[in-house]
């Protein structure tokens, strides 16, 4: 309830620090208290399987018991949700959560980790740790943290997963993602275009579930989408988290901001057409020094570019044309990452044939950002997800849990004599 209560101030805490809307803001507050609410059916969640009479007199149960101490290591881009896709989990199944999160962002940690104590969990249960890699360290070499959850980019993803499971961890690793959005030519090219502003430039594009590739499929579908994209996004309202008037903030830092434009320059060196810039975007009055980037729009993107191969985490939105559905589904196969995709399209079989056959771990028809709801579970996969576990839902019930099979034996009229052979049914 506290956590309810104050979601517009944690929301305020996040925009300050990371820049994005207030009402983007309170969205992944949102997002992050409906894993709470999963959590709190930690009984359901947790109760064992019970089978009478394996043999003569004999039952048998599996329990899942908690791990100990496990830790959570968070990126910059969702300082609330992340971390609550993590310990509200460990938590219920019994664990102590260690959470370090981003260096970047870190007051909504901290909030979180006063609101816990003030409505009564007691002390050591919840724990936050400010730092970067030092502390990032000291976790993974610690002998008894037991599980580390890791949400970030792919290469401290697979460092994460190399070093924890090396020291003997059971780790969850979400990397860096590309997200696609093929358009089909029967799609509703209104939706599709509507819904490509938010899941491009939502968040200034610095969601790991952002579509930062559009696919149309046949060079007619691609004129009309950019068509129709163009104008949105010249008009779309760029400005400080603190005006309400803004639908995307700045980029969180300097250094993001300057990536950011270096790999819109690459694309432009590599021939790809830049139909909208927002390198040149001039900051609103009074906001000079913020890291702005403007709504970019790059047409004619190929897979040998890389402004196609790497993320951007930015407010680009590339554009690559495919003349039929296969290249579409073959592009999108090629790439590394593999954490969200979506279809648009008015055909059943095309979109049941393309979630049952893409190999990319969350999959929206008709819908551009397939984030799962608590109660399913959330994770890529290729270079996007290392480990076995995804993360909240019943994953995550699974990867802080570990199981315990109990068999047992009531004597009365059994025989007590020694056996010395593989004890079967009898
Ligand atoms: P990042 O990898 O730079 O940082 C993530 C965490 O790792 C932070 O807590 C940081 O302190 C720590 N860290 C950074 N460098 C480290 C190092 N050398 N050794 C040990 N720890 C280190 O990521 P970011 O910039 O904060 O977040 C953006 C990235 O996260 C993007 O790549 C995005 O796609 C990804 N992301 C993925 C998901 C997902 O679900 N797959 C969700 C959100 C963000």
């Amino acid at each position: 309830m506290i956590l309810w209560d104050r979601a517009d101030q944690l929301a305020e805490a996040i925009s300050a620090e990371h820049g994005k809307t207030h009402d983007d803001a309170v969205g992944e507050v949102t997002r992050g208290l409906e894993v709470v609410e999963f959590a709190v059916g930690a009984p359901h969640l947790l109760k064992g399987d019970f089978t009478e009479d394996v043999g003569t007199g004999v039952d048998s149960n599996s329990v899942r018991q908690s791990l100990g101490v496990v830790a959570g290591i968070t990126p910059f881009n969702f300082p609330a949700m992340v971390p609550m896709w993590m310990f509200p989990v460990a938590i219920a199944c019994g664990n102590t959560f260690v959470l370090k999160p981003s260096e970047r962002d870190p007051s909504a940690s901290l909030l979180i980790g006063e609101w816990l104590a003030e409505a009564g969990l007691p002390a050591g249960v919840f724990n936050v740790v400010q730092g970067d890699k030092e502390a990032v360290d000291a976790l993974l070499n610690h002998p008894d943290v037991k599980a580390i959850s890791f949400v970030g980019s792919t290469p401290i993803a697979k460092y994460i997963y190399e070093t924890g499971t090396k020291n003997g961890k059971r780790v969850q690793a979400l990397g860096g993602a590309k997200n696609h959005m093929v358009i089909l030519p029967d799609a509703d090219l209104d939706m599709a275009a509507n819904a490509l502003m938010g899941a491009a430039y939502g968040s200034a594009g610095e969601r790991c579930m952002a579509i930062s590739v559009a696919v149309p499929v046949t060079e007619a579908v691609a004129d009309a989408l950019v068509e129709r994209l163009v104008p949105k996004i010249e008009t779309l309202k760029v400005g400080p988290a603190a005006d309400k008037a803004s639908e995307m903030g700045p980029v969180v830092t300097k250094a993001a901001q300057e990536k950011i434009i270096g790999r819109i320059n690459k694309g432009e060196a590599e021939g790809a057409k830049v139909v909208v810039d927002g390198r040149s975007f001039t900051p609103p009055q009074g906001y000079e020094n913020g890291y702005f980037v403007g709504p970019t729009l790059i047409d004619n993107v190929t897979p040998e570019m890389t402004v196609w191969r790497e993320e951007i985490f930015g407010p680009v939105l590339s554009v690559v044309r495919r003349k039929d559905y296969a290249e579409a589904v073959d592009l999108i196969h090629s790439h590394d990452y593999a954490n969200g995709v979506a279809v648009f399209t008015r055909d059943g079989d095309a979109a049941r044939n393309f979630a049952q056959d893409i190999e990319v771990g969350m999959v929206g028809v008709n819908v551009p950002i397939p984030v799962p709801m608590a109660f399913h579970s959330f994770g890529g996969w290729k270079q996007s997800l290392f480990g076995d576990h995804h993360m909240h839902g019943m994953e995550g019930v699974r990867f802080y849990t570990r199981l315990k099979t109990i068999t047992t034996r009531w004597p009365m009229g059994v025989r007590t004599d020694p056996e010395f052979v593989m004890p079967t049914m009898g």
